[in-house]
Parts: C-alpha cells; structure tokens; sequence
C-alpha cells in the first residue's frame, strides 16, 4: 500500500475474523471495490489469536450450512492430501465440528480474499467514524504510514468490539447486559500426544486429573474442567482450557494483562499434561496463541435483537441469513462452562439478516459476534460459520445498496437471503437443510 492519505472505496470492512472475511469475499466478489482494514497482522481473528480452534456448528442438524464455509471446507477437503475434515465432537450438545490444518486454512483464506480482488490492510486499526448527517462519510485509520482516511459507500463493522459503531451512535449491550461478559483464553496445542492413551479416559473434561493438578496447586482453581481435544493432525490436541475471568475485551490494559496471565498458565498445564496425563509423555507444547481469544464484548442494537426465546422456539425468520443449533455455550460469564441445548435434538433456528443492521445510520452494517442478540441468544450464535456467513450477508447486501443506490435499511431482505441461497446458503428462504451427510 502506498502512503496515500485520502483513500477511497465502494465496501470498506472493518476487521479480518471470520465475518470480515465472509464480508470482504462477499462484496469483492459482487464486484465491490472492497477494503479490508485488520488492526493485526494475520486474517482470521479469534481464529488466528487461538490457533488450531475448530470450526464449531457448520453442521446444524448434520447438515452443511453451505456457502463460503462450505467452499473454504471444501477447497481444503479436496487437497492431497486433505487439509479439513468434519469429525464428531466429543462434549455434549454439539455437532460435528470442522477439524483444519490452520496454516493451510488461512493461506486459502488468504487467497480467496485475493481472487475476489480485496484490498487487504494489514496492521492498520480504524479509529473513528467522520460522521455527516445519520451517515459514515468516511472512517479514520492508522498503519505505520500515520493516519488515513477511508472514504466508503458502505461500511461493515466485523471488529468483535464495535468500537466504530459504538462511536457512530449505535447503541449497545456490553456482555450478557448485567456487565457480566465470558471468559477470555489462551490456547495452544500439544503435538506427539498418543491419542489411544490420552483420549482412553472415560471424562471428555479429564476432571479426575484436573481436581489432582488443582488440590497439589499445580493448577489454577478455574481449570476445574480440562477442553482438550483431537486436533487436525494425528497426535495433536488442542487445548482450549485456560479461562481467565473479569476480563474486558475492549480494554487493551486488561488484554494485555490477561494475555500474560493467561501463559503462565498454559505453560503450567502443559507441565501438568506430559507428568500426569497417560499419553502425554512424549509431547510438546506448539502454537501458544499470540493473545487471548475474546468471545463476549459489545453486542449492538439492530433492528432486530435476537432472543434466547426465539431461538428456543426453533424460530426460521422469513429474513434468515444462516442456519445453526449450537448450543448456550456460556464460558464463565460466571463461574461455569455450560453448554446446554437451545433447541430440540433435530431442529434448528436461523439468524435474521435485521439483527445485522443498526436502526439509523444508514450505509453501516455488522457482522460476527457483534450481532445484536441477549445474552443467551449470543452464547448460541457466535460460532466462527455462522459468523462468517453473517459477513457473507451483509457483503450481498452491500453490493444490492451500491447497484440501487439504497440506505442499508431499505435493501429487501428477501432479496439477500435469495442471492444468499444461489451461493448455496442452506436452510433458508422456507428451505430445509438438505437430507444429506456431513
Ligand atoms: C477462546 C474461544 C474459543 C472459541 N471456540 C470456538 C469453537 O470451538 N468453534 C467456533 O466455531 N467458534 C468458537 N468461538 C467463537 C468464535 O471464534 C468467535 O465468535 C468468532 O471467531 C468471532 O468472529 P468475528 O469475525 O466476529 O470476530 P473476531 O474473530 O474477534 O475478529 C475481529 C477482528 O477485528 C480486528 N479488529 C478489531 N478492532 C479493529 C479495528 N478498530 N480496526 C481494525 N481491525 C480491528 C481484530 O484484530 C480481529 O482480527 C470461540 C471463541 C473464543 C474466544
């Protein structure tokens, strides 16, 4: 990129995770001249900042939500040899999750961003709105050059923290509305772990071992519960245990505080693993995530917020957008994990494209976990496939308002959700998911 102060686009993206990427690739491919602004230096998100992390909920009732999700599995399914393959999940309630070689993910993710032409903005942070009327005139960046200014049509908020919508006026909830947000992580992945061994113990959360490593105070009390499970690659596990609590997300200070804590313990159950845990002997840890993985910041209020009732009732809203069943996957917004279901074994709910659209500002959208939806809703919601079709949503909507010139709130949703079902989208628009096998 050059040093250009004054740059100028039809999309602009804010943020590389799962949504921004669905988001980008979305528009880009529509035609869009696309920007995509990541304040870090890898595409991904929580998916880069907890590497090896499953993509969760693809799976809604066995069957693929479809879409760029489907595509990106697909792409690396087919490599020789394979770089993705869905496999059953070992913890209650959920569905089967979609196993991945990170490396190989991202670089395909990479490469589509490029076919579909997207600007991509690497360490580059978007600072603030320049508001004019009920509009983003244009958002003010930074990268090492010193301050930008972006000037877009249409402006896709998919930060995970909101900060632009929350300083263009968007109203919001932080965590589940009692202040109460889910616990942050550092993962990291042990590799030459005998599977045969390590997974032979009955408990899926290797309780017996973790109250061990607690009372020796070898663990942290919260490690009550120990997330390990089958990575990509043969003798991997990934390791999504260490939660740290009262951390909020949109504080850099209490981030960077959490992200140092966070190692310390990760690196004490590591030690714990190769002593204590049968399999282990012969391990090492790999792939320390860089920082923690925030679930829970700002939830914004769209013209529609999703509720935990809704989506209890299995709700298809005739505007959905993505289809998905996982369930109330609550981190330790108090002191447990739970996962309990949200709807009946054998059906599903969608998400509708209004909780993507603030009620006012008229050429900004959002995507990913800033979705506006209650508490108990967004612990369901929040899965990386559905955040990522999100993006996709709102990149067709994107490219419907520039054709027609249209605020966000005026482009007919049916019209989404019907572009969004040619890109094979499943389970909306009055569809059913297809009777096929994951
Ligand atoms: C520890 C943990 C475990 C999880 N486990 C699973 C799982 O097993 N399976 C699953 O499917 N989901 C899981 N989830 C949920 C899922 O990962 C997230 O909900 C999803 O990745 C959120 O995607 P997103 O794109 O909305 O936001 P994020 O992934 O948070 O991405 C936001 C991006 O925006 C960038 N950004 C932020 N502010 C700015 C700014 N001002 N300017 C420029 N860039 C900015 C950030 O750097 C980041 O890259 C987990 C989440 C966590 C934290």
């Amino acid at each position: 990129m050059s040093d250009t102060k004054e740059l100028t686009c039809d999309v602009l993206v804010i943020g590389g995770g799962t949504a921004g990427f669905g988001a980008a690739a979305a528009a880009g491919r529509a035609g869009l001249e696309v920007r995509l602004i990541e304040a870090s230096s890898k595409i991904g998100g929580v998916m880069a900042f907890c590497p090896g992390m499953p993509w969760g909920a693809a799976f809604p009732c066995g069957h693929s939500i479809g879409g760029l999700m489907e595509e990106l599995t697909g792409r690396l399914a087919a490599m020789s040899p394979p770089m993705a393959e869905a496999r059953p999940c070992a913890l209650a309630n959920f569905g089967p999750e979609i196993q991945y070689d990170h490396d190989v993910a991202t670089l395909t993710m990479f490469e589509m961003l490029e076919e579909a032409g997207v600007h991509l903005h690497l360490n580059a942070t978007a600072n603030a709105p320049v508001m004019d009327a009920g509009r983003i005139a244009a958002v003010e960046i930074f990268d090492r050059h010193g301050p930008r200014t972006v000037h877009a049509r249409i402006v896709i908020d998919c930060s995970g923290d909101a900060d632009i919508s929350a300083k263009a006026g968007v109203p919001y909830v932080l965590g589940d509305g009692q202040g109460n947000m889910m616990g942050v992580t550092v993962s990291f992945m042990m590799v030459g772990a005998d599977w045969s061994r390590v997974f032979a113990e009955n408990d899926p959360y290797f309780r017996r071992y973790a109250a061990k490593g607690i009372e020796e105070g070898r663990l942290h009390p919260d490690l009550h519960q120990l997330y390990l499970m089958k990575s990509f690659h043969p003798g991997s596990v990934f390791c999504n245990s260490v939660v740290i609590r009262g951390v909020d997300g949109t504080d850099p200070n209490s981030v960077a505080k959490a992200a140092q804590e966070g190692r310390r313990r990760c690196h004490q159950l590591a030690a714990f693993l190769i002593s204590d845990v049968p399999g282990f002997e012969g391990a090492r840890m790999t792939m320390l995530g860089p920082t923690v993985g925030v679930r829970e910041t700002r939830k914004l209020e769209g013209i529609h917020r999703i509720t935990g009732r809704e989506l209890a009732a299995a709700m298809k809203f005739p505007d959905g957008i993505v289809a998905c069943d996982n369930p109330i996957d609550d981190v330790m917004r108090g002191d447990e994990m739970t996962h309990d279901a949200i709807v009946d074994e054998g059906s599903y709910y969608t998400i509708p494209f209004r909780a993507l659209l603030p009620k006012d500002v008229e050429n900004l959208m959002f995507a990913g976990r800033i979705v506006s939806a209650d508490g108990t809703a967004f612990a369901s919601v929040r899965g990386m496939p559905q955040c990522m079709t999100m993006g996709q949503a709102t990149g067709v909507a994107a490219a419907i308002a520039c054709r027609d010139g249209l605020a966000v709130q005026q482009v007919d949703p049916l019209e989404v959700v019907a572009t969004l079902q040619a890109q094979g989208v499943k389970g909306i628009g009055g569809a059913s998911l297809a009777p096929a096998s994951a």
